[in-house]
């Protein structure tokens, strides 16, 4: 994206295409229906769900006989859940309860829905658990950083930020600064101004939500996945667990670096090389270490964290790639999660594996 201000070196940015996140995904998740259908020899009556949301795409995949009226069903009930997800969580929409929420500039309290109640609670704990690494209130960081709601690039507007605006941007980060009283069902914030950002957990939250809505449907047996976050439900047909597939983190040279065993298990996986902008011979992800206040600099690697919960995965997969793996390893063993490293090494990448997936990972590629 070039810049309207002559005052510094256009900078060169890489987006995300949804199209191509999309078709990664597919091909990821039919590399582990192919082998499952290799392995059971059923799979006609498998039945494909696709939709948009929360700026991005989702595609759930039932293994039942269905009718078409069966079938309608599923694709509303999937709809409804991620419409009632967007119009609480989004941060595009204004009129969204978070961002009634995010204009609410007072210390009293704000009465919130249960679900965002929720995805709070969930999220203060990973805050607290990953030592400040997740921290939903990081957005006026990201925008000053360049990346819009929901992590989209925008292309920065100002100056690089110095070190006096970020101090004075941080004034307004912290996710101390938000207090939940599940009580009076109420969240508010310790300074007016402090402003919440879920892009980090709420595709997690929307995935759990369309699995709640199928089980309540009778279904059980099927995958649900929104913009690469994933929970696989039941077991095939053959009673085999799902297998799904794990990108390898190039942008240039995308492939299957590896799968995952999962039964009634979420997989969310959080990379600095989809979204990044370069500048000045340095690339900057767009996640942003809130302890710093810095967009993390791209280096090629991915983190993805198995947990029963779709939510609490996808805040993890972002808090530990924050700490990169030498920290991120102590909290995930500390933690017990199962979690997958994919690092830059010689040319190629390398798996750091924690011990609770150890069995149930596979590497495709052998590191050089
Ligand atoms: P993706 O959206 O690619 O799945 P993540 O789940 O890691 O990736 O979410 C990244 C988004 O979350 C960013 O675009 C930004 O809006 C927000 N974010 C950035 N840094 C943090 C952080 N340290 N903690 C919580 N949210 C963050
Ligand atoms: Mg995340």
């Amino acid at each position: 994206m070039t810049s309207a201000s002559d005052d510094r070196p256009p900078v060169s940015v890489h987006r995300e295409r949804p199209r191509a996140r999309t078709l990664v995904v597919a091909i990821l998740v039919l590399a582990g229906l192919t082998v499952w259908r290799l392995s059971s020899g059923v799979g006609d009556d498998a039945h494909e769900f696709v939709g948009a949301t929360m700026g991005t795409t989702w595609s759930v995949r039932v293994d039942a006989d269905l009718s078409a009226d069966e079938r309608a069903r599923v694709q509303a009930v999937i709809e409804e859940r991620l419409d009632r997800v967007n119009g609480l969580m989004s941060t595009y929409d204004t009129a969204s309860e978070l961002s009634r929420f995010n204009r609410h500039a007072s210390t009293e309290p704000f009465p919130a829905s249960a679900e965002l109640l929720e995805v709070l609670a969930l999220a203060r704990d990973v805050s607290e658990r990953s030592g400040g690494a997740f921290d939903v209130t990081v957005g006026p960081l990201v925008e000053a950083w360049g990346f819009g709601p929901g992590g989209g690039l925008e292309g920065r507007l100002g100056p690089k930020p110095d070190g006096a605006m970020l101090a004075r941007l941080r004034e307004h980060v912290g996710y101390q600064k938000v207090l939940l009283d599940a009580a009076s069902g109420t969240v508010s914030k310790t300074v007016p101004d402090v402003a919440v950002d879920l892009s980090a957990i709420a595709k997690g939250y929307g995935v759990e939500q369309v699995a709640i809505g199928l089980r309540e449907l009778g279904l059980a047996s099927f995958l649900v996945e929104v913009g690469g976050e994933l929970k696989a439900v039941g077991t095939t047909r053959g009673g085999r667990p799902w297998r799904v597939g794990i990108e390898r983190p190039d942008d240039r040279e995308p492939g299957v670096w590896g799968t995952v065993d999962l039964t009634d298990e979420a997989i969310a996986t959080s990379g600095d090389y989809r979204n990044y902008y370069e500048e000045d011979g340095v690339r900057y992800a767009h996640i942003i270490d809130p302890r710093i206040g810095v967009p993390m600099r791209m280096r090629g690697a991915s983190v993805s964290v198995v947990h029963p919960d779709a939510a609490v995965a996808d805040a993890w997969a972002t808090a530990l790639s924050v700490l990169g793996p030498d920290d991120g390893y102590a909290v995930a063993v500390r933690e017990e999660l199962a979690v997958l490293f994919v690092e830059p090494s010689a040319g190629s990448f390398r798996s750091l594996v924690t011990v609770w997936l150890d069995d149930r990972f596979a590497g495709l590629e052998a590191s050089r």
